[in-house]
């Protein structure tokens, strides 16, 4: 049969070592508590391996919740980059609660608790992680990604564009860090601002460099991500695009390019699996992959509606493992939305059920072929479909009944048979299996209609 949904490989490692790992593009698991543990929920970490050795970029995105252009980018680069020369490792979303929330910070501002903070803090565990990869020995250089506000320019035209802002500018906290490679850090901002100013897509969109000269005039940025890495001799640039350009795809292309940027300075070789341009990365961005909810159902993210009701859930310690780097969740009153990024995707209400079920696999006969299949697998079907009976096992199509039946087995289904209304996708042609065994739910199967 055919497998439709690459097998997700989940990986609860906490101690990190870095480089170390085999695994470079894992999903990892979103595990939902109801009590408040009041903690940011963990951030993920991509390893992106090269085959020859050489320097390691460390790449964060998601401090700020509020500024997607700063964590659709490292996603975009954990899922489609592969590294053949020296090693980047990639965190796209430092604050996952704020990015949900689309707020700058929802426990504060993150940015402001890199010099001290308390144990107490909600952000006290990704904040000590972050600052244990940045202090990794293997670490060459660390940017921080952001979306700031306005569009910098070293004269006062307007409140838009002003020195104060912080829009189009990559950021350096002094000039230079002594005795350390790639410490020149005024000379590599100007080289990815004059390479970056030659791509852009209309001329205010200018990127400048603005040293905020940190230790001697800004005793606020002393808190910050790249100061702290600066504190450790670790090279640190912000890369900031505006608010105020609208176009996520363009902001991206603009992050994107600079991290490319940097790479090239940093003699990192890569390769990426799309065109560097506007209308690639627009598909990209727009792209959300799938959820697997507690290893027995699937969502399909790209053409889901926008409510889902009745979905089999756990009451407590809810799994979604997301195939995109910044798949997140927030608990609601009635069950969970799922987003990307700060895109809320879909809303699921929630039906609580046991899962305590022996279902290991069943058949299923998709066109008369017959098929071994487990729970939360996506099966493609062109005329009907047929799940075979099997002991204790209670099968119901949603948005089929037949009177009298309490188990919907070794019945041939068409799609004209059930109802669209309660397809998983928009355009009703994913249909929802679910299978039980007495009060316990045991996975649902997705049976999708080919084009
Ligand atoms: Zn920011």
């Amino acid at each position: 049969m055919k497998r439709l949904i690459r097998k997700i490989v989940c990986v609860f490692v906490v101690s990190i070592t870095l480089l170390g790992a085999q695994e470079s593009k894992e999903a990892r698991e979103i595990v939902v508590s109801i009590q408040n543990t009041k903690q940011n929920t963990p951030f993920k970490l991509y390893t992106l391996k090269g085959e020859e050795e050489g320097a390691t970029l460390l790449v964060i995105g998601g401090i700020h919740g509020d500024e997607p252009g700063g964590y659709f980018a490292p996603a975009l680069l954990a899922d489609f980059y592969t590294i053949k020369k020296g090693n980047v490792l990639v965190v796209p979303n430092l604050n996952p609660d704020s990015i949900v929330a689309f707020r700058r910070g929802i426990y504060n501002d993150m940015n402001r608790k890199f010099a001290r903070i308390s144990k107490g803090d909600p952000d006290f565990k990704n904040v000590e992680r972050i600052k244990g990869i940045i202090k990794d020995s293997k670490v060459d250089f660390v940017i921080n990604l952001h979306d700031g506000h306005g569009f910098y320019r070293t004269k006062w035209e307007n409140s838009i564009f002003n020195p104060r802002a912080w829009g189009q500018t990559y950021v350096i906290d002094q000039k230079t860090l002594d005795n350390v490679p790639f410490g020149n850090l005024d000379s590599i901002a100007k080289e990815i601002e004059e390479r970056l100013n030659q791509t852009l897509h209309y001329d205010f969109h200018t990127f400048g460099v603005r040293n905020t000269e940190t230790k001697f005039k800004d005793e606020e940025q002393q808190n910050s991500l790249t100061f702290f890495a600066i504190t450790h001799l670790k090279p640190a640039l912000a890369i900031e695009t505006s608010k105020n350009i609208k176009e996520l795809p363009l902001k991206t292309l603009y992050q994107l390019s600079s991290i490319e940027a940097l790479m090239g300075i940093m003699g990192i070789e890569f390769e990426r699996n799309f065109v560097l341009d506007l209308k690639s990365v627009e598909a990209k961005v727009n792209t959300f992959g799938s959820v697997k909810i507690n290893d027995n159902i699937t969502l399909e993210l790209d053409s889901i509606k926008k409510h889902l009701n009745f979905v089999p859930l756990l009451s407590d310690k809810n799994r979604f493992s997301f195939t995109h780097p910044i798949g997140g969740v927030k608990k609601v009153k009635d069950g969970f939305e799922l987003y990307i990024g700060h895109k809320k995707v879909t809303h699921l209400k929630a039906d609580i059920f046991p899962m305590q079920c022996k279902l290991e696999s069943l058949e299923v006969e998709l066109d008369n072929k017959e098929v071994a299949v487990k729970a939360g697998d996506i099966l493609e079907f062109s005329k009907d479909f047929l799940v075979r009976g099997q002991d204790g096992l209670r099968v119901n199509v949603i948005g089929y009944s037949k009177k009298g039946v309490v188990s919907e087995h070794n019945l041939r289904l068409n799609p004209n048979m059930i109802d669209k209304n309660y397809a998983i996708d928009k355009q009703g042609r994913v249909f929802r299996v679910e299978l039980y065994e007495g009060k316990n739910f045991c996975g649902m199967l997705n049976m999708r209609t080919k084009e």
